[in-house]
């Protein structure tokens, strides 16, 4: 089993790619459980066909330690198996305690069964503080990727990402497979973000083009595999899980400094652009 964590800015696009990249792996057939590490708790909504009745944290509230797996792992698109963690109290409590506790207690009642080929975790990742690295920290997810564009805030936040796997990767298995261009578009993109991966020792595992497909396949509740299956955007998230899928390169990143990641955008153009 395969435990993946998908990390990257608030509205780059994780929830959305997640969804799609496991959709195409569970209709390669693949079995795959995602565990949605976000307390706004839409990261299975697509697969779901509607937004998770019940978080995991919700439930534990409602009704206490005597919990049933079927209260909170839903069957999705594709045979895929859909969990929320949702969020502490609003002003009270840790919202990364509250994915390990979750996490702990999917463990306990038996969800990571030996037939599962991955487990994908997205992670709410605008911070990078000790909460929301947790499935780093506790040995749960040990491949990571990043999603991100040529926007200067999306690398500045994909750059702090991988400083706190390079410090998890030292004395732990988490690795990370790569970057995930989710494309906005920006001049000279492809080349930028392909620059900032293997600068930071990584590669671009797959650049994903920008789609309004996406949108319309959203405002149906679906996957764009799931809403039209023979589009291009469905083509390229299927490249997306098979580059995934097929993916050897595992390392410890190596995080640029903020002057470097700078620097780098200017080499691409975006000085002429001012
Ligand atoms: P995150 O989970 O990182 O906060 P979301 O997956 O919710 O981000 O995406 C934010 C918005 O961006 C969504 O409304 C989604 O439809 C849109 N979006 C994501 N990827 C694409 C894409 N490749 N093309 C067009 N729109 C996209
Ligand atoms: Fe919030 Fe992170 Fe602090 Fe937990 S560790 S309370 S998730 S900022
Ligand atoms: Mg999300």
């Amino acid at each position: 089993m395969r435990q993946v964590a998908i990390y990257g800015k608030g509205g780059i696009g994780k929830s959305t790619t997640t969804q799609n990249t496991v959709a195409a792996l569970a209709s390669a057939g693949k079995k795959v459980m995602v565990v949605g590490c976000d307390p706004k708790a839409d990261s299975t909504r697509l697969l779901l066909h509607g937004l998770c009745q019940k978080t995991v944290l919700d439930t534990l509230r409602d009704e206490g330690d005597d919990i049933e797996l079927d209260d909170i792992l839903k069957p999705g698109f594709g045979e895929t198996l859909c969990v929320e963690s949702g969020g502490p109290e609003p002003g009270v409590g840790c919202a990364g305690r509250g994915i390990i506790t979750s996490i702990n207690l999917l463990e306990s009642l038996g969800a990571y069964t030996p037939n599962l080929d991955y487990v994908f975790y997205d992670v709410l990742g605008d911070v990078v503080c000790g909460g929301f690295a947790m499935p780093i920290r506790e040995g749960k997810a040990e491949e990571i990727y990043i999603v991100a564009s040529g926007e200067l805030m999306a690398l500045y936040a994909a750059n702090n990402i991988a400083k706190g796997i390079q410090k998890y990767a030292e004395n732990g298995k988490v690795r990370l497979g790569g970057i995930i261009c989710n494309s906005r578009k920006v001049d000279n993109e492809y080349e930028l973000l392909k620059a900032f991966a293997e600068e930071i020792g990584s590669q671009l595992i797959h650049f994903v083009p920008r789609d309004n497909l996406v949108q319309r396949a959203e405002i149906n509740k679906k996957t764009v595999i799931d809403f039209d299956p023979e589009s291009n955007q469905a083509q390229e998230y299927k490249k997306l899980a098979n580059a995934i899928d097929t993916n050897t390169m595992f390392v410890k990143p190596k995080p640029m400094t903020q002057d470097r990641l700078e620097e780098l955008m200017m080499q691409h153009g975006f000085l002429d652009a001012l």
